[in-house]
C-alpha cells in the first residue's frame, strides 16, 4: 500500500498509470464514481498525451525481448496470470461490480472465470500456430507468425476486464507489447490486472495501462507511428475518430462496435423458450453490445408472446447488483440514464407504446421496457440505446422477417427461435450478422470468430482470427538446393 492506494470494497487498488513496470502518477486526476450508490471511489490518473506517449515508448522498448521470448515461455507466464486472476477472483468480481454496476453473481461465476480462460486459451493456442510448410515445384514455403509490435487496446465500460483481456491475451501470446486504455467510467480492474501480471512475472513494459479520458489521450495513442496495431471495442462515432487518427500511418485496426440485433420468433417456436431468450436481453441492464433489442414476432403468436413476456419481465428484480436475487442492476452513469430516457421519450412522442416499463426507477435505474407501435425507420428501431429497452414488431412471413431483421446499418448478431430446422438454416443464411444463435443466446466459444458486419465492426476476434490480427504473417520461400546459388 502506498499513499496513493484506494480501498474499493475492501480491495487495495492503485489509481495511477502502470508504465514500464512502474506506477506513474498523472499531472491531474478525475473522480471515479460507483453506479451502485453514487459514491466517489477515488481519484484516478487523468492521462495526458505526454503520459500516453511514455506508455507507447515503454511498450516499444520492451518489444524486442518479449518478441524473442520463446512462445512456450510466454505461454507459461500467461498461465501464471490466469492463476493470479483465479486467486483474486473474488476481489476482481467485487471491484468490477462496484465500478460498473454489473451483477456480482455474473462477475463471480461467468465473467472472471472467462478472464482467466482468455489467458489460458490464447496461451495454448499460440503454441499450435506455428508453421504451415508447403511445397511449390520443390521449393518450400514456410509461413511464420511474427509479432507485429506495440499494440494499443481501447475498451469500453460495460464488460471492462473481460473485453480488455480478450485483446491482451492474444496480443501478448503472439509476442506483442501492449498499452491498454480502459474506459474512464470503469478504470479499476485494469489496475488490478497490472499487479497480477507483474506478480506472474510479465516483464516490465510488456503490459502498460494508461488511465484517463479517450477524448484527451486517445489521439496520442492511435496516431503514434510506433503503434503497430489498434484494437478498439466501443461506439461507432469513436471508431470513426480512431480510424481517422490511425490513417496517416496506416495502422491496422480491429473494431468491435455497437449493434441493434434482432430476435426472430416464428410461430413454430417453443414460445416459453422465446420469452426466456427475449427477457435475457435485459442482462447487464441492457448494456450489452450483442443484445437482441429488436424482437420480431410472427403475427399469429404476437399477442400470446407479449402477454407471457410482460408477465416474465414484470417478475425481474431490479436493485443492488451485489445482491444474489438481483436480475437488473443500475445504469452505469447518470448521463447514460438520461440518454436512455431521451430515446424512450422520443419514441413515445413518435407514437410508440410502452407495454412494459418506459420510465426511470429512482435515481440510478431504468425499468425494463418493451415498446410496441414502432416504425422500422424510427430512431428507436435504428439506433443503439444501450439500456434495458426492447422494441417489438410483427411480421407476416419469413421474407418480411428477414427484411425487417436486416434493415439497420448494424450486423453484430441475430437470434432465431423456431422449431423448424430447415427454416433456421434458410434464415441464418440470409441474415447479415457476425453471430447467429438458433434457439439459444450468448453461447460463446473462444475458438469461434466473433465480430460484426457493416457498422458493427471490422475484423474478427477469437481463435486463429485474433492471431491473424496481432501477427505479421511472413512466407519464406526456399529453393530446393540453392545454397550456393545453383539448383
Ligand atoms: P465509447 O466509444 O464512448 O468509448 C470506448 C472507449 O473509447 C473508452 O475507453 C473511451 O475512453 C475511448 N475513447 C473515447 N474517445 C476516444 C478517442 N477519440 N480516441 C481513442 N479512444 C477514445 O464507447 P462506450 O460508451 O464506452 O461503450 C459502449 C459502446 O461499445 C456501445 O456502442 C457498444 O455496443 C460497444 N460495445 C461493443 C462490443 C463488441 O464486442 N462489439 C462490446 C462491448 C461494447
Amino acid at each position: 500500500m502506498t499513499e496513493h492506494t484506494l480501498t474499493v470494497a475492501g480491495v487495495a487498488v492503485d489509481p495511477r498509470h502502470w508504465i514500464g513496470g512502474e506506477r506513474v502518477a498523472s499531472a491531474g486526476t478525475f473522480t471515479d464514481v460507483s453506479p451502485v450508490d453514487g459514491r466517489a471511489l477515488g481519484e484516478i490518473a487523468r492521462g495526458t498525451p505526454a503520459e500516453a506517449v511514455a506508455a507507447v515508448a515503454a511498450a516499444k522498448a520492451a518489444f524486442p525481448a518479449w518478441a524473442a521470448t520463446p512462445r512456450a515461455e510466454r505461454a507459461r507466464i500467461l498461465h501464471a496470470i490466469a492463476d493470479g486472476v483465479e486467486e483474486r477472483l473474488e476481489e476482481l468480481a467485487i471491484v468490477e461490480t462496484t465500478d460498473n454496476g454489473a451483477l456480482l453473481r455474473s462477475h463471480r461465476r461467468g465473467v472472471m472465470p472467462r478472464v482467466a480462460h482468455n489467458f489460458r486459451f490464447f496461451a495454448d493456442r499460440s503454441l499450435t500456430l506455428d508453421h504451415e510448410d508447403f511445397e511449390t515445384r520443390g521449393h518450400t514455403n514456410h509461413v511464420s507468425w511474427d509479432p507485429a509490435g506495440p499494440c494499443v487496446l481501447i475498451t469500453p465500460w460495460n464488460a471492462p476486464l473481460m473485453l480488455a483481456t480478450w485483446k491482451i491475451a492474444p496480443a501478448l501470446a503472439a509476442g506483442n507489447t501492449v498499452v491498454l486504455k480502459p474506459a474512464e467510467w470503469s478504470p479499476l480492474t485494469a489496475s488490478l490486472l497490472a499487479d497480477i501480471a507483474a506478480e506472474a512475472g510479465l516483464p516490465a513494459g510488456v503490459l502498460n495501462v494508461v488511465q484517463g479520458y479517450g477524448s484527451e489521450i486517445g489521439d496520442a495513442l492511435t496516431s503514434h507511428p510506433d503503434v503497430r496495431r489498434i484494437s478498439f471495442t466501443g461506439s461507432v462515432p469513436t471508431a470513426r475518430r480512431i480510424a481517422a487518427s490511425a490513417a496517416p500511418h496506416l495502422t491496422p485496426l480491429s473494431l468491435e462496435l455497437g449493434g441493434k440485433s434482432p430476435l426472430l420468433v416464428f410461430a413454430d417456436a417453443d414460445l416459453d423458450l422465446a420469452v426466456d431468450l427475449a427477457v435475457e436481453q435485459y442482462d447487464n441492464a441492457g448494456q450489452v453490445c450483442l443484445a437482441a433489442t429488436r424482437i420480431l414476432v410472427e403475427e399469429t403468436v404476437a399477442e400470446e408472446f407479449t402477454r407471457r413476456f410482460a408477465e416474465k419481465a414484470g417478475a425481474l428484480v431490479q436493485g443492488d447488483p451485489r445482491e444474489e436475487a438481483t436480475d437488473i442492476g443500475p445504469t452505469i452513469h447518470p448521463r447514460q440514464l438520461e440518454k436512455i430516457d431521451g430515446f424512450v421519450r422520443r419514441a413515445v412522442e413518435a407514437g410508440a407504446r410502452a407495454v412494459v416499463g418506459g420510465h426511470r426507477v429512482e435515481e440510478r435505474y431504468y425499468a425494463p421496457t418493451l415498446l410496441t407501435g414502432v416504425a422500422q425507420d424510427s430512431e428507436i428501431v435504428q439506433e443503439e440505446v444501450f439500456g434495458p429497452v426492447l422494441t417489438l414488431q410483427t411480421f407476416a412471413d419469413e421474407d418480411e422477417a428477414v427484411r425487417l431483421a436486416d434493415d439497420t446499418r448494424f450486423g453484430l448478431a441475430a437470434t432465431l427461435v423456431t422449431g423448424d430446422r430447415e427454416r433456421a438454416d434458410r434464415v441464418a443464411g440470409r441474415l447479415t450478422a457476425g453471430t447467429v444463435w438458433v434457439n439459444c443466446f450468448f453461447v460463446r466459444d473462444l475458438r469461434a470468430p466473433f465480430g460484426g458486419s457493416r457498422h458493427s465492426g471490422v475484423g474478427r476476434e477469437g481463435g486463429t482470427w485474433s492471431f491473424d490480427f496481432y501477427c505479421d504473417l511472413k512466407n519464406t520461400v526456399t529453393a530446393p538446393k540453392g545454397w550456393n546459388g545453383h539448383g
